[in-house]
């Protein structure tokens, strides 16, 4: 576990933040997202990890492969950031 784990309350406020920048630019919206985060899907979990792919879970919703926690829907540009050291680090 890192300092940067977000609580889903947290989670949903990054991007509800993110979507309301984005309609107040004259986004196109879908579902109270925009149009275009779900032509390119990325997911988003509580400790950071980006992935195009998460698990779908009938009990527990959507998951993070890595770590099993809830995702969201996030913009095609969010990039992962499990820890301040991995955005230092470039090599992948
Ligand atoms: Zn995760």
């Amino acid at each position: 576990m890192t300092a940067d784990v977000m609580t889903d309350a947290q989670l949903n406020n990054y991007v509800q933040a993110r979507s309301d920048t984005e309609q107040a630019q004259g986004a196109e919206m879908f579902m109270g997202r925009p149009d275009r985060w779900f032509a390119d899907p990325h997911w988003l979990c509580g400790n950071g990890h980006v992935s195009v792919r998460y698990l779908k879970s009938e009990q527990r919703g959507d998951l993070c492969l890595a770590c099993l926690r809830p995702v969201r829907l996030t913009f095609p540009e969010d990039v992962e950031r499990t820890s301040v050291a991995d955005e230092v680090d470039e090599a992948q």
